[in-house]
Order: structure tokens, then C-alpha cells, then sequence
């Protein structure tokens, strides 16, 4: 077969630890034989972000602002134990909360279904992809403990001096308040991303919050919504044959545990905290989770929502076999693959990205797979195979497609 050719760059992001090792094998087993692959290589290991004082997240964040797709690796995010580790000059923050930030995105983070891996709630069928709003409320509240008995208010006093004051509460003992606000730009961002998002996957787009209760906050969350919806995105909608639907939270969840999925959840910040974690964690693994960052400006960044599986790595340190599930990472490739096909209208990319991941699909639907999905499986004798042998078993799946 001759190579498949690629017009732009790929922004390539390296990372840490075990999935570092499979990042290279995965280029080497499933990429390079059959693609002339373009890529701008950033390195985000933990040790190249010290040396260069994490310039390169900036740098990598800002070429995915020039390419437009970015395909990225998990990364360490520094704690105490990780400063003495890699002798670090500071705790530099999480590259993914950094290029988050340069490319003002939303992160939707999506279950990849194979047949023998059933989620827990046995009517999804199709896949629930969750949009978390990553910015305010709660996550960036001010809170005061109330001693005693006395007045709380809010206010607001504005740049020329004049106040505007809310009555949060008469207290007559000890108690608890709270201050949240968020902004409207990062509203209208988390909007747009969700639409551009919806109109890319052709998926139902579902937003909630609790505007009945908060007529004020969560509305203007709603409206924020309806009206860039009817501004920008209705016609578009309409053609691709999608719809936007909004309802209350207790709503949508009631809704969501009785569908069969095949749609898109944007959640505000702490809803989507809490339902990632149940959305994932009912659809069976961490290691079969993508994860994309997409900005209001339509840049992408594909990635695994697991982090550098440091337990197994350090098994390999030991020189000891691990069996750990690249599956995630390959479709953090294969999204970045067809995105860049799409863009660049190069059909023979976005068709090898489909049937990168088929092969992937196929080689578990044989009973070929990791020991973390031979733990939940209900496919009989599952053969456990180690990192590399899989990936080499999806590589022979991907020869037998092509
Ligand atoms: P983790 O890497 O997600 O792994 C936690 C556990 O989940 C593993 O020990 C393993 O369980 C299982 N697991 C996760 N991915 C797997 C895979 N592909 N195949 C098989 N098993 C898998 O989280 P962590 O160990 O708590 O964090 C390690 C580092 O990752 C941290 O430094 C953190 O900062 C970073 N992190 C990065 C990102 C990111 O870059 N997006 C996200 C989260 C965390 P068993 O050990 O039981 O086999
Ligand atoms: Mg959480």
C-alpha cells in the first residue's frame, strides 16, 4: 500500500510515563507504516516542561491555534512527591488546565462502545458524551463561616461608586455563606463550543441547570444559550438534522438514565464534575474514554481522559510485563486523523482514521484485549494479551481492513 500522504501538520503533544511508552509504539506499530506522517513535535514530558520552564505548553497551545488539531499524550501534573521526583524548579501547573485556559475550550469527554463490554445501565446503547463547563461557581467561590446572629448581604458596587445590595439572609445564630459568580463571555465560549461540537458529531445537543430555582444565575446560563443557538447555530441545526433541547437538571437526569445515549450532556461546572464521573464510570473503564478540547473558535485537542497510568509504568521500570490499554490513545489519533482529514479534505486520512479505530473495536470483539477489560468482560476466555502484544494484535485486525 502506498502511504497515505497529509498536507498540514498534525501540533503532536508528548507525555509522560506509561503512556508514553505506548505513544511510541503506537506511532511505530500503527501510524508510520502506513501514513507519511506530518507532524510539529512538542515535547510535554515533565522533565522538558521543567527544562524549558513550561514554555512548551504555551508554544504547543499556540500551534494548535496556527494547525488547528492537536493530538496529545497524558501528562504529569506536578504535586509535592512529583518536585523531588524530577527535581523540579516549581510546581508547574496541569498542561491541560494551560491550554485549556490559551484556547478557551470545553473539554467533552466521550465512552468508546465495543460489544462485550456492557455499560451498567443496560438501555444505553449508544455513546453519552459529556461537555463540563470548566469555568466559576462553586470552583471559584468565596464562603464565610457565620458566627453568630447578624445580617449578610451581596454587593456589587460599580466602577463609578454607586452599590446595588441583596439581602442574602437575617441570621439570628451561627451559619454558612457563599459568593459564586461566572462571566458571560465564558458563558457564551462554553456555548459555542457545545454547538460547534454538536454540528461536528451530528449529535443532539442537551443543556440543564436549575432556572426555576436560580432565576437569575442559571438563567442567564438558559438564555445565554437560546439566544446564541437562534443567533448562529439554528439553521445549521435544522440541516444537519439535530436538535438543541434544553431542560431543567432533575429533568435531563431522569431522562438520561432511561435513554439509550447517542447524544451530547453540557453540564455546567459542578453537574458535569459529578456526572462525568457517573457517566463514565457506568459506561465500564477509564481506558476506553476520549477526551476532546474544543474551543469556541473550532481548534481541537484529542486526547485519553486517563492520566500516565504511573503504577504500570513503574512495572515496566522494573522490567515487568504490563497489559495496559492503549485503546484511548489510539483514538485520541485517530479523532486528530479525521479531523485534519476533514479540514484538509483528504479523504484517504479521515478513512484510515475510521479504520484505525474499527480494527481496534474488532480486535476486542474477538476477545483479544488488556487484562483491564478481561476483568469486566462478558466475552468467554478472553485471551489477556500484554501492551505490546496488543497493539500489535490491532495492528494485524488494521492489515486485514486495509
Ligand atoms: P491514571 O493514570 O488515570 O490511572 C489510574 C488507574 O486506572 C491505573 O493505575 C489503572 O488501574 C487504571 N488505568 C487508567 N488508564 C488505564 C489504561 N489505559 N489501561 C489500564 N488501566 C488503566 O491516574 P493516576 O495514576 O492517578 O495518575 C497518574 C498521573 O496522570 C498523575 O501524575 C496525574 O497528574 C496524571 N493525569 C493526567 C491526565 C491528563 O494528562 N489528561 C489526566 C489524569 C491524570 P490499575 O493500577 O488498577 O491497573
Ligand atoms: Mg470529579
Amino acid at each position: 500500500m502506498e502511504k497515505i500522504q497529509m498536507t498540514t501538520p498534525l501540533v503532536e503533544m508528548d507525555g509522560d510515563e506509561m503512556t508514553r511508552i505506548l505513544w511510541s509504539m503506537i506511532k511505530d506499530e500503527l501510524l508510520l507504516p502506513f501514513i507519511d506522517l506530518k507532524t510539529e513535535y512538542y515535547d510535554l514530558g515533565l522533565e522538558h516542561r521543567n527544562e524549558t520552564d513550561d514554555q512548551v505548553t504555551a508554544d504547543s497551545a499556540n500551534a494548535t491555534k496556527k494547525y488547528g488539531v492537536a493530538v496529545k499524550c497524558a501528562t504529569i501534573t506536578p504535586n509535592a512527591a512529583r518536585m523531588d521526583e524530577y527535581h523540579l524548579k516549581e510546581m508547574w501547573k496541569s498542561p491541560n488546565g494551560t491550554i485549556r485556559a490559551m484556547l478557551d475550550g470545553t473539554v467533552f469527554r466521550a465512552p468508546i462502545i465495543v460489544k462485550g463490554i456492557e455499560p451498567c445501565v443496560k438501555n444505553w446503547k449508544k455513546p453519552i458524551t459529556i461537555a463540563r463547563h470548566a469555568y466559576g461557581d462553586v470552583y471559584k467561590a468565596t464562603e464565610m463561616k457565620i458566627p453568630g446572629a447578624g445580617r449578610a448581604e451581596l454587593v456589587y458596587t460599580a466602577e463609578d461608586g454607586s452599590e446595588v445590595r441583596e439581602l442574602i439572609h437575617n441570621f439570628t445564630g451561627a451559619g454558612v455563606v457563599q459568593g459564586q459568580h461566572n462571566l458571560e463571555p465564558s458563558i457564551e465560549s462554553f456555548a459555542r463550543s457545545c454547538f460547534t461540537y454538536a454540528l461536528d458529531v451530528k449529535q443532539d445537543l442537551w443543556f440543564a441547570t436549575k432556572d426555576t430555582i436560580s432565576k437569575k444565575y442559571d438563567h442567564t446560563f438558559k438564555d445565554i444559550f437560546q439566544e446564541i443557538f437562534d443567533a448562529e447555530y439554528k439553521d445549521a441545526f435544522e440541516k444537519a438534522g439535530i436538535t438543541y433541547f434544553y431542560t431543567l437538571i432533575d429533568d435531563a437526569v431522569a431522562r438520561v438514565m432511561k435513554s439509550e445515549g447517542g447524544y451530547i450532556w453540557a453540564c455546567k461546572n459542578y453537574d458535569g464534575d459529578v456526572m462525568s464521573d457517573m457517566v463514565s464510570s457506568a459506561f465500564g473503564s477509564l481506558a476506553m474514554m476520549t477526551s476532546v478540547l474544543v474551543s469556541p473558535q473550532g481548534y481541537y485537542e484529542y486526547e485519553a481522559a486517563h492520566g500516565t497510568v504511573q503504577r504500570h509504568y513503574y512495572k515496566h521500570l522494573e522490567g515487568e510485563e504490563t497489559s495496559t490499554n492503549s485503546v484511548a490513545t489510539i483514538f485520541a489519533w485517530s479523532g486528530a486523523l479525521r479531523k485534519r482529514g476533514e479540514m484538509d479534505g483528504n479523504e484517504r486520512l479521515s478513512d484510515f482514521a475510521d479504520k484505525l479505530e474499527k480494527a481496534c473495536i474488532q480486535t476486542i470483539e474477538e476477545g483479544k484485549m488488556t487484562r483491564d477489560l478481561a476483568l469486566i468482560t462478558s466475552i468467554e476466555n478472553p485471551v489477556v494479551l500484554n501492551s505490546q502484544e496488543f497493539i500489535r494484535a490491532i495492528r494485524s485486525t488494521l492489515e486485514g481492513i486495509l
